[in-house]
């Protein structure tokens, strides 16, 4: 099984429900700063180790995104290794539920790819806490990375996003509203999408020009917005990559830390997805306080934060993945005490 480095996640489980067919991970990176939070992520994953090695790297984004976006939670997420249209799939995410409520509210599950609002509600039935059951997280993540986009572009070129030409990848529930909102500011929008109606949608109701799906990643634009899977940014990727800007919501949307570096060193002006793409996290956070004022304009501070990155990478000719994390790392340890979260909790308790 892969394996974490030395203490470093402060709890991984392992679910295992045969009469549902469950096979799930549930991994709490960190709690120094709350309760970890973090999406409930469903696929089919190509085997265990893959599954696990996901739910480890989304964790450890979610606490660098949380510290980064000042907010008082930790970073945690899990994984359904299963098909979202599985046909006991309400069964296979009351199995994963009963999972996390064992954890007694250390982990707060949220909506993830393949998984739903109506999916939080049920989960909901059963974990003491779960967020994304009213606000739809996907709409405050654009707002994110565009305020992103914008900052990266201002910070590049000293301009704005008007006229720009930008690349989409994925015109899901965040790049449909990344590819809106650019479009409105007077962008030039290429898109592709593996669901032809998103795409066809797209052109209709947005103007956004297709893109064949093997080279929305090298289309000679000015900014590229990956906003569907992780890990696409490769080796490969990178070097057919023509766009100066780099930002989009996909999470681990490189296949390795080294390619910030590379991503560095060509002059490529990368925004950290855990960085731009926190709005959401905000959105959820706030949704469990139930007090949502001021939330859009807690969305636009994103865009202070990407330019204080990329200026301290400038200033200090790091790479902005290392720059931002010990941003994270200076807030989470700021706050550390000798016990996490739940400790607190329990301590606090008796
Ligand atoms: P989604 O499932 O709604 O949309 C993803 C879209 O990408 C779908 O339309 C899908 O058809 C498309 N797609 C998948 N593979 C593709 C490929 N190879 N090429 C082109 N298109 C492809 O998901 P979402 O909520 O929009 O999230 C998008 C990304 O942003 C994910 O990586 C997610 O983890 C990340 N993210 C989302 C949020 C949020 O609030 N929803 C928050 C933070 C990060």
């Amino acid at each position: 099984m892969v394996e974490p480095a030395d203490q470093e996640f402060e709890q991984i489980v392992l679910c295992n429900e045969r009469r549902a067919g469950l096979r799930s991970i549930i991994a709490i990176h960190d709690t120094s700063l709350g309760p970890a939070l973090g999406g409930v992520r469903m696929r089919s994953y190509p085997s265990h180790d893959a599954a696990v090695a996901d739910a480890l790297a989304l964790a450890r984004a979610m606490t660098y995104k949380a510290a980064l976006a000042d907010l008082p939670i930790g970073g945690g997420k899990s994984v359904i290794n299963a098909d979202p249209r599985s046909a006991n799939r309400d069964e296979i995410l009351m199995a994963h539920a009963r999972y996390i409520s064992s954890l007694g509210g250390r982990y707060i599950p949220a909506v993830d790819m393949g998984t739903t609002v109506c999916d939080m509600r049920l989960i909901g039935r059963f974990a003491p806490l779960s967020c994304a059951q009213r606000v739809d997280p996907g709409l405050f993540t654009a707002r994110g990375v565009v305020r992103s986009i914008e900052a990266a572009l201002m910070h590049a070129t000293g301009k704005g996003v008007d006229g720009r030409r930008v690349a989409v990848q994925g015109l899901g529930n965040v790049g449909w509203n990344v590819a809106r909102m650019l479009i409105e500011e007077g962008a030039d929008v290429t898109a592709a999408d593996i669901d032809e109606h998103k795409v066809a949608r797209g052109v209709e109701e947005l103007g956004i020009t297709p893109a064949p799906l093997s080279r929305i990643l090298d289309s000679d634009v000015d900014v590229l917005s990956p906003c569907a899977g992780g890990g696409v940014i490769d080796a490969a990727a990178l070097d057919s990559l023509r766009a100066e800007v780099l930002v989009g919501a996909a999470n681990n949307m490189l296949s390795s830390n080294t390619i910030a570096v590379d991503l560095a060193e060509r002059g490529i002006v990368y925004v950290p997805d855990f960085v731009a793409n926190a709005g959401g996290l905000m959105a959820m956070e706030a949704e469990l306080r139930d007090d949502e004022t001021g939330l859009e304009s807690k969305v636009d501070s994103i865009a202070a934060t990407a330019l204080a990155v990329l200026e301290r990478s400038a200033a200090t000719n790091l790479d902005t993945v290392t720059v931002a994390t010990e941003m994270a790392w200076t807030r989470v340890a700021s706050s550390r005490t000798d016990q996490p979260y739940f400790a607190q909790a329990v301590t606090a308790g008796m």
